[in-house]
Formats: C-alpha cells, structure tokens, sequence
C-alpha cells in the first residue's frame, strides 16, 4: 500500500501494538477471528493480561502458538478474594516463561468493591513485591482507589516499580504524582467517548515516550462501536484518535506508542 494510500484509508494502521486485551475472553473462533481482522488492519502485537491465575494455561498456550502474542500473569481486583497462600509461589515460577512480560492485571476497585478492600490490598501488595524482585512491569487497574493506591506507590519497597497504568482514569492530581515515577499511562476506547474530556485533558500532560494505547477487549469498545463487544481491530480507531488530540499523525501515535510498549514490556 502506499503511504499516500495510508493516510487516507481508514481501515489500516501499520505497526500498532494493543497494550491490553482480554483475548480469553473471546470464544475460540472469536478469538482467532478478532487477531485476524487485527493483523490485516496492521496490529503487530497483543499483551493479554490475566484476570486470575488459572488464566495461565490458555494465555502460556496462545503465548506459545502466536509470535506476537504475550501475556501479562496475575489476579485483578475483583479476583483479589481467589488469592491462596501458594499462589505467590505459582506466579513466580510461571513469570519464568520468556513471554510473560509484566504481572498483572493487578490493582485496586473501590467502585465494584467485588472483593473486600484490605484483600485487595494485600493481593496487590504480594504481585508488586514479586515484580520487583523479578524487575518485571506491573498492569495496573485502579479504580476509584486513588488514596490507597498512591499510598501503595509511595511506599519505599516500591520505590523501583515500573508500571502500566492501563486506561488511565484516575485525574490529574494522580497523574501529576505518577508521572514522576516509572510510570506508563494506557488509553483506551474512552478517549473517544463524548463526556471523557476528564481522560483527554490528559493526554497532552503524558511524556511522549510514556504513552500506550489499548483496546481493553472486550470492554470500552471505541466511537463508532460503542456498546459492542471491543476487538483488538479497533486499536486503529484509538489511536488515531490520541493523535488528532496530540496533533500527531496517525503513523507517528502508532510508531511511538508502539517503541513504548516495546520498551516498558521488553517485546522482541
Ligand atoms: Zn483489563
């Protein structure tokens, strides 16, 4: 295709990595059709993060059947309760596959509040230990959460932590504190939503080499799909949507977001 043809074809963006998509959570033949579609639109890669440990044997296979898939290994907040004593000990050795990437997904939910707060907590506490002393990333959902995160994050065990920050919602005064640290900052569908001037107010504050972009499949699905199930595919409408705020091209939002996930996650 020429490149005049990729300016003006909206259909194709070459070379766009979505940071986060929860490909298990597509049925089998879905699930391939979605990479599909995503590859002849031009993703070139797949972080998959896990909602729970048992997550692990579908993501390690997919991991293992498709070069530009990897997989992010933990328990997110709503799972938080699952957690057993050894699970610890499971995460470690299964961080030691070379296309587990980051730990996660992992944070705080004080909207849903699915399991008891000092769980989540705790959860959250055990993981980022783990990724720092494996000098792994982490993804992180935080949600409504922002005091007792940024309590987590200031502590000095965690002073090292390099994070994912994934569609990033947590305002401003939050970011201005992230931002010194570490920290990436994911953006979804939601940066096309009419009423998200709260997410698109900052996206000229974030470094340009600290920006992602992300599905959340099967979540957040983009304008003009809202209210379908989201698909990898529509990382070009995200990001082409993050350049327009930006003033970027389309090319130079997907070449530099892209160079970032490369970069924080260590994908060859
Ligand atoms: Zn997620």
């Amino acid at each position: 295709m020429s490149s005049a043809g990729q300016t003006t074809d909206g259909s194709r963006l070459d070379g766009v990595i979505d940071s986060h998509c929860h490909l298990q959570s597509l049925g089998a033949e879905e699930r391939e059709r979605a990479l599909e579609s995503a590859r002849e639109r031009g993703v070139v890669g797949f972080l998959v993060p896990a909602i729970r440990l048992d997550d692990a044997d579908l993501l390690l296979e997919l991991c293992d059947r498709n070069a530009d898939i990897w997989c992010a290994l933990g328990t997110h907040p709503h799972e938080a309760s699952t957690w057993q004593p050894g699970d610890g000990k499971r995460l470690r050795t299964l961080l030691q596959h070379p296309k587990v990437v980051a730990v996660g997904e992992c944070g705080l939910d004080f909207h849903y509040d699915l399991s008891p707060r000092e769980v989540q907590q705790r959860v959250l506490r055990e993981q980022w230990e783990i990724a720092v002393e494996l000098d792994l990333p982490v993804v992180v959902h935080n949600r409504e959460s922002n005091e007792a995160m940024l309590e987590m994050v200031r502590h000095p065990d965690f002073s090292s932590l390099r994070a994912d920050f994934h569609s990033y919602s947590g305002g401003v005064e939050m970011f201005e504190e992230l931002v010194e640290r570490d920290v990436y900052f994911g953006f979804s569908g939601m940066v096309t939503f009419k009423r998200a001037d709260n997410i698109r107010e900052i996206l000229p504050r974030v470094p340009a080499d600290r920006l992602l972009v992300e599905t959340d499949t099967p979540y957040l699905a983009p304008t003009p799909f809202r209210g379908k199930p989201n698909q990898p595919a529509w990382v070009v409408e995200i990001t082409r949507r993050v350049g327009e705020e930006l003033g970027w091209s389309a090319e130079e939002t997907a070449r530099r977001t892209t160079a970032n996930a490369r970069r924080l996650f260590g994908l060859k």
